[in-house]
Formats: C-alpha cells, structure tokens, sequence
C-alpha cells in the first residue's frame, strides 16, 4: 500500500434497522469516502414494521428489503453475525459469531427487546402480528367478539400502533355490520399525547367517531381472562380479548455502562455515549423517553454528523432537538402527524390530511425514506 494513502475511518454500525440504515446512508452523504462502514446485523432483511399493523386485516404484508442488495448499493461491508459484547479499551466488538472487530467510531443501533407485561392478553409482537390477530379480527368479522381492550404498560412504547390497531378493529367491524365496544387505555394523559394538544384533540374526535373509549393515566393490570383492572380508581373492564403492546427493555449490551434500570444506553445531544469514546447510540436502544422511527432516524442522523466530524468532514454536527413525525392509519384518510418535543411531551402540535413534510413516510427519515421511496419506484418499473 501507499504510505501516504490514507487510511479510512472505520465505522461499525451494529444494527440493520431504521438507525443504523439512516446513518450508513447520512455517512455515506457527509463523509463519503473518508468512512468505510461495516454493518454488523443478525437478520438478512430490513422490515418496514409500521405497516405490519395491516396484516390482520388481510392488507398486503409489510415491505422486506434485503439488506445485503442495500449494503452493495451504498458501499457497506455487511456481517450477518450479532454484537456479543464491547471491549471499548481496544475499540473491538465481540460477535456471537467469535469474530473481533476493530472500530474508530461505533454506532449502537440495536433497537430494543420486547417483553410481555401482561399475563393476560395477547401482546404484540410485530414479527408474527397477523398470526396473533388475524383469527380476532375474523371473530369480529363473524360476530363471535364484541368487547375488546387495548391496553399499554405504564412506560408507553411506540404510540402509534396501538391506536391503529383500534381505530382498524372499528372500522372493520362497522364495516361487517358487526357490534362492537372497544376501550383503549394507555398512561398518556390525552390520546397520543407525545404529539401534543392539536393532535390529541383530533385524535380523540377520531376514537369517538369510531366508538373508542379512550380511557386516559390508566396504568393497567390483567388479574384474569377477560379482565381488565384500571389504577388509579380500579376501575375493572370485562371484556372478550385485551392486546397489549409489550414493553420495552434496552438491549444487552456487556461492556457499556447502562445507569438506566431499563437497560437502555444512556446519550448525550451528539448521541455520543457517556464515558465510551468514539460510542454513539441511536434509535429504539437509546436512552430516550420515545420510541419511534422518526426519533431513531433524527438521532442516527445527529450522531452521522458527529462521526463525518471525526473524520475532518467539513459542517458543524447539530444537537439532537426531537421532532416528531408520524402517519396514523385507521382514518377515512392517512393523517399526518408533527410536534417538537419538550420535556416528553409535544409542542407545537400540527395535524393534517395533507403531507406536511418533505418524503412523507410512514417512517420520516431524511435519508432512508428517499432511497426507499426510489427503491420501491425502481421495482415497480
Ligand atoms: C407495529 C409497529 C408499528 C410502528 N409504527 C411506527 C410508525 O408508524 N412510525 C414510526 O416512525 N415508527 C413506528 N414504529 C416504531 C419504529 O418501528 C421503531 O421506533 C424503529 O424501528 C426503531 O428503529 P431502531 O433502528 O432503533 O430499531 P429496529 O428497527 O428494531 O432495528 C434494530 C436492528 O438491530 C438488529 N439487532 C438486534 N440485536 C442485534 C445484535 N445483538 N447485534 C446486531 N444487530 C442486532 C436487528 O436485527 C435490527 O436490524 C412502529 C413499531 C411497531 C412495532
């Protein structure tokens, strides 16, 4: 080799979903080819798991892409393996796989571990949604259901499809001539509160129109089959079948220091790590009150920045400051969803049937959408 080559900076990114897709595409825009990027991922395909919410419904099932195919397109050396631990003394990742990787930035983009909180009722894992539900959904369909419960453990997980799930479940059995009584109770203190008042207002004309009882700062327990207890006020719900959402734990991670009893790896305004040099984490895994595709892509995003910064690329690297996008399904029509959020809760609050931000996807995501948006374009051609 040259020795006056440079050497390029290595970037693990270990991960494959929407954080760690969004930064290998931002670093391939802001530092090119000052990174050479490993992507370190147990599963061959990114799933597009918003849309899983429609499987039950009979709807065409959620997009996959296969992650090798997207590696080779933006010049990513892909190592179908798992992260095991962090050795952030040498800068080496250990693989379940046995493999040792070195790295001069790393990006922990694991996305979170779900966990049942409810005996019982039927929590809600997306990679088998349609298997979980599709038989429900038939019953009400068939008119064998006619009291339902959606429910959320007191840490609210991603709040969008819990309402969709609903909001479809109504329409579903209006639509089939059916009668049904849903209530849905979460701990937010209006519907999707996270997106502020002129969005929860909107919403809760929604979930009345449909016959939704929103039941808000319900923390929820299941004491049997069918039953429903909600604090404060032990309110008890009798009911045919109650869905949860799970709830959500930080990944394991040995070798990063996790103050958070939850698991998830604490982050500063770079999304750097505390204390861990050249560490950054992003998205579901991130020790941040939401967890949402948007918010994953904004702090892989941030620490992109931070990383091209490293390298000498030019451009100052900005502070993460959440803004929040999200497209409700369930409606008569999509509707599109923003606030800015401040001290977990959002403001400036805007709600529309109209896209009100540029490649309005289900996932907003500067640089992911795009590129999705075109790959689903090329395919269709
Ligand atoms: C049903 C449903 C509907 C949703 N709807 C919306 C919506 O409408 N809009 C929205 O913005 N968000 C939505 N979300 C939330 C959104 O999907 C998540 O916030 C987002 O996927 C988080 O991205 P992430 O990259 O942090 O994690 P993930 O997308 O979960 O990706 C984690 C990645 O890490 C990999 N991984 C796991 N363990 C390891 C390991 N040990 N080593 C290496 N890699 C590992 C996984 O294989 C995966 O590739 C929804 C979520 C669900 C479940």
């Amino acid at each position: 080799m040259n020795p006056n080559e440079k050497q390029p900076f290595e970037v693990l990114i270990a991960g494959g979903g929407v954080a760690g897709l969004e930064a290998a595409l931002a670093l391939r825009e802001l530092a090119d080819d000052r990174v050479a990027i490993t992507m370190l991922t147990p599963e061959p395909e990114f799933v597009y798991r918003p849309m899983r919410v429609r499987e039950p419904f009979a709807y065409s099932a959620a997009r996959h892409y296969p992650l090798d195919e997207i590696a080779r397109e933006i010049g990513v050396e892909l190592k179908q393996d798992a992260f095991k631990w962090l050795d952030p003394g040498h800068r080496d990742v250990h693989t379940e796989g046995g493999e040792q990787l070195a790295y001069d930035a790393l990006l922990l983009a694991l996305g979170a571990r779900l966990s049942p909180r409810f005996k019982h009722a039927v929590t809600l894992d997306d990679r088998r949604i349609d298997e979980q539900l599709h038989g429900l959904i038939q019953d009400v369909e068939g008119g064998y259901t006619h009291k339902l419960a959606f429910i959320a453990p007191s840490r609210m997980p991603w709040p969008l499809p819990l309402y969709e799930l609903a909001l479809m479940t109504a329409r579903r059995a209006f639509d089939m001539n059916q009668d049904i009584s849903i209530t849905l109770a979460t701990p937010e203190d209006a519907p999707l509160a996270i997106f502020g008042t002129a969005v929860s207002e909107t919403v809760q004309e929604l979930l009345t129109e449909h016959g939704i009882l929103f039941v808000p700062s319900a923390h929820c327990e299941t004491p049997a089959p069918g039953e429903v207890l909600l604090h404060p006020g032990s309110r008890r719900l009798h009911v045919d079948r109650v869905i949860a959402l799970p709830e959500l734990f930080g990944p394991s991670t040995p070798g990063v220091p996790k103050p958070d009893g939850h698991g998830f790896i604490p982050i500063d305004t770079h999304c750097r790590v505390p204390g861990l040099e050249g560490v950054f984490a992003a998205g579901d895994a991130a020790d941040f009150a939401v967890k949402h595709g948007s918010v994953a892509a904004q702090q892989a995003d941030v620490a992109a920045e931070a990383i091209a910064a490293l390298t000498g690329a030019p451009g100052e690297p900005s502070k993460f400051q959440p803004v929040i996008h999200g497209v409700l399904l369930g409606a008569d029509k999509p509707l599109y969803l923003s606030a800015h959020i401040t001290g977990g809760h959002g403001s400036s609050s805007e709600v529309s049937d109209e896209p009100t931000w540029s490649s309005p996807a289900k996932i907003a995501a500067k640089y992911l959408a795009p590129y999705l948006e075109s790959r689903d374009r090329a395919a269709v051609r």
